[in-house]
């Protein structure tokens, strides 16, 4: 693919705090940015070079955006198939909307790790309250059921410890889902992964990500010994479900750790949380790095720039320490321009290098 020059604009999907960051890099490497989101409150916004408010359906709005577009990405992946497929056929976009569509829905997904060799964690379809039981008895318990779609942030799952929480569970989700056995791991993880449009490929040393709430709470490099010995064997996997899919960008997988090796959790075929540690923490970003890749521009080094390296999460009131992190050497404190903190809502992060 011949790069896009410096000055060509691309188009983000999406309004949140991940757009923010791909507009800012985009802009050092002297793109132009436009946001085309519904949001009142657009956060990517505040950093990109314009901004389309209006909803994804709207066919006007969508090939004006194309007409604008040089290249189109998105940060979420809850959005739509149909306006990414259509504005695929106008102009590139990148990741392509089969990317969107695997990692968009729990059944497929898993089918598709299975078949490219990566192991889940045992589960089973789930569309009546009849099928809960049945695969109750097939997966077991301690399980978690999880709707099919529009998933994020442990929102959209429930936790069933014996079979007599079924009913209870089944109330909670009310429509297609999944039942996965509760996986023992020692830690989680997850693989960074950007492929170009020739298929080259790099990825980052995997982060231990801790949650809270199911909310990612802390990401810590290098990774202890538990997760490191899986390192090989799950960029391996990540590689070839991008090269399955012909993914240009940013992938990420996440994964469990245990004795027996990666268990595959989900992807995000976007930049990711767990990846905000390398804005400085790496020596090229991945927010860069999708931009380098979509734009057909060689991928950066995705070493670590310190010898250890923490992301802490920012969510609800914990904003408000932001001048504690001012006075901390070696922290970088982000806020997201967010108005209202919310319980359980990202506002921030603050990465700690230690050289
Ligand atoms: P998810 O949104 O599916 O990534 O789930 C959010 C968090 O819930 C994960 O990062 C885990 O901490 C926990 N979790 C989800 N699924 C499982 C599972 N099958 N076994 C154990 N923990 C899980």
């Amino acid at each position: 693919m011949t790069p896009l020059p410096p000055g060509s604009t691309i188009g983000i999907l999406g309004g949140g705090q991940l757009g923010r960051m791909l507009a800012s890099a985009a802009a050092q490497l002297g793109y132009r940015t436009h946001v085309l989101a519904p949001d009142s409150e657009s956060v990517a916004a505040q950093t990109a070079s314009s901004l389309t408010r209006a909803d994804y359906h709207n066919r006007i709005v969508l090939a004006d955006f194309a007409a604008q577009c040089d290249v189109v990405t998105y940060e979420f992946e809850n959005i739509d198939v149909a306006p990414v497929e259509w504005l695929a056929a106008r102009v590139p976009v990148h990741p392509s909307p089969a990317s969107l569509k695997i990692a968009q829905e729990r059944v497929g997904e898993k089918r598709f790790v299975e078949q490219v060799g990566g192991t889940p964690a045992r589960w089973a379809a789930v569309a009546t309250r009849q099928e809960l039981d049945d695969a109750i008895a097939s997966v077991g318990t301690p399980a978690v059921l999880k709707t099919t779609r529009m998933g994020y942030d442990g929102k959209g799952q429930v936790r069933l410890q014996a079979p007599d929480d079924a009913d209870a569970a089944w109330d909670a989700i009310q429509g297609p889902a999944v039942l996965e056995a509760f996986v023992d791991f020692t830690h989680e993880f997850s693989i960074v992964l950007v492929r170009d449009v020739d298929g080259r490929m790099v990825s980052y040393p995997p982060p231990w990500n801790e949650h809270h709430d199911a909310i990612l709470s802390r990401s810590t490099l290098p990774a202890p010994a538990e997760i490191a010995q899986h390192w090989t064997q799950a960029a391996a996997l990540t590689g070839r479900i991008a090269d399955a899919l012909g993914h240009v960008g940013v992938l990420t997988c996440e994964f469990f750790a245990t004795p027996d090796g990666p268990v595959f959790n989900e992807m995000a075929p976007r930049v990711h949380n767990s990846g905000h540690w390398t804005i400085e923490g790496a020596v090229t970003s991945q927010f860069e790095n999708h931009i380098r890749a979509i734009c057909g521009l060689p991928l950066g080094d995705t070493a670590l720039t310190a010898a250890q390296v923490e992301m802490e999460n920012l969510i609800g009131d914990d904003w408000e320490r932001w001048p504690d992190v001012l006075a901390e050497p070696g922290a970088h404190l982000h806020l997201y321009g967010k108005r209202e903190a919310r319980a359980g809502r990202k506002m921030g992060h603050v990465t700690r290098l230690r050289r």
